[in-house]
C-alpha cells in the first residue's frame, strides 16, 4: 500500500465505477490534509502537484512531506504532476520519486503531441511511473496554461482513439466541455464524447476542472468512465478562506490555530469530494 502509481487504483475505479479524486495541494499542510481526509474513508488518494508548487517549493522539499505522510499510510497514494509541458521538469520529478506525470502537450499539432508524449513513455516504462496525458484545450488556466474561450475546442474522438491506440496511457484526459476555474454559466459537458472515447479507448479517463460542476454532473461522468477526477480551485479557496475566516473572527496572532482551521477546512472539502466520487472504503 502507500507510495505507488496509479495506473493499478484507475484501473480498479473504472472497472467498479468510482473515481478517485485528484486533489492539488500547495504546502505541506494541503498535503497532510489530502492524504488524512483519505486515510479516514479508507479512500485511494492522488495528490497533485502543479509544476509552480513543485518549482516553489523545490523537488526535495516537496518529495520528503509526501515521504514522510504516507510510510505510516494504509491507502494507495499517488503524486503526480498535473499538467506539465516541459520534459526536464518531468525527469527531475521522476528522479526524485513522483509516481505518476501529466504531460500536457495539448497545445501542439497532433502529431507533435503523439511525440512528445511517447518521449515521456519511453521515459516512465523502466521506472514504473505512470502517465496521462491530453488531447483538445481545456478552457481556463491551470498553472501558467491559458486556454482563452475562443481557443476552447473537445477533443475529436477518431483522433483521441488513435492517440489511445497509439500511446500505452495509464490515464488519458481529453477535453470535454469542463474548464478550469471558476465556471461562468452552466458547464455543457459532452457526455456522448466521453461514453464515446471512453468506450473507444479503454483507458481510465481524467475529468479535468471539476470546482463547482454538481453532484449529478459528478456522477453521470463517472459512470460513462471518467476515473480520476482533478479538484484543484475548490482547494484554493478552502485554503485561503479557512485561513482569513478564522483569523478574522479570532484576531488572534497565533499562527498555528489559522493553519489549523485551514487544515480542517481542506479536510472537510477533500473528504465531501471523496465520498461523492465513490471512493470511501474502497482501498
Ligand atoms: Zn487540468
Amino acid at each position: 500500500m502507500s507510495l505507488q502509481n496509479m495506473t493499478s487504483m484507475l484501473q480498479r475505479a473504472q472497472k467498479n465505477g468510482y473515481a478517485v479524486g485528484a486533489f492539488n495541494i500547495v504546502d505541506y499542510n494541503s498535503m497532510r490534509a489530502v492524504i488524512d481526509a483519505a486515510e479516514e474513508l479508507r479512500a485511494p488518494v492522488i495528490v497533485q502537484t502543479s509544476v509552480k508548487t513543485v518549482l516553489f517549493w523545490g523537488y526535495e522539499a516537496v518529495m520528503s512531506w509526501m515521504t514522510q505522510l504516507t510510510q505510516q499510510a494504509a491507502i494507495p497514494v499517488a503524486i503526480h504532476v498535473d499538467h506539465c509541458t516541459d520534459i526536464e521538469v518531468i525527469k527531475r520529478c521522476i528522479d526524485a520519486g513522483w509516481t505518476s506525470v501529466m504531460i500536457d502537450a495539448s497545445a501542439k499539432p497532433f502529431a507533435e503531441n503523439i511525440r512528445l508524449t511517447r518521449q515521456v513513455l519511453d521515459m516512465t516504462a523502466s521506472c514504473g511511473v505512470s502517465v496521462e496525458a491530453e488531447l483538445g484545450a481545456i478552457v481556463g488556466v491551470e498553472d501558467d496554461i491559458h486556454v482563452k474561450a475562443q481557443e476552447a475546442h473537445l477533443a475529436d474522438p477518431d483522433q483521441a482513439a488513435q492517440f489511445c491506440h497509439e500511446l500505452q496511457l495509464d490515464c488519458f484526459a481529453p477535453a470535454v466541455g469542463t474548464a478550469h476555474g471558476v465556471y461562468k454559466g452552466e458547464p455543457k459537458i459532452a457526455y456522448d464524447l466521453i461514453k464515446e472515447i471512453a468506450a473507444r479507448t479503454g483507458v481510465p479517463l481524467a475529468l479535468h476542472g471539476g470546482t463547482g460542476l454538481s453532484d449529478a454532473v459528478f456522477r453521470k461522468c463517472i459512470g460513462l468512465g471518467c476515473a480520476k477526477v482533478n479538484i484543484s480551485t475548490q482547494l484554493k479557496y478552502a485554503h485561503i478562506d479557512g485561513f482569513v475566516n478564522y483569523h478574522q473572527e479570532n484576531k488572534v496572532y497565533n499562527p498555528l490555530k489559522p493553519l489549523a482551521a485551514q487544515y480542517n477546512a481542506l479536510k472537510a472539502a477533500v473528504a465531501e469530494n471523496i465520498k461523492l466520487f465513490g471512493g470511501a472504503g474502497q482501498a
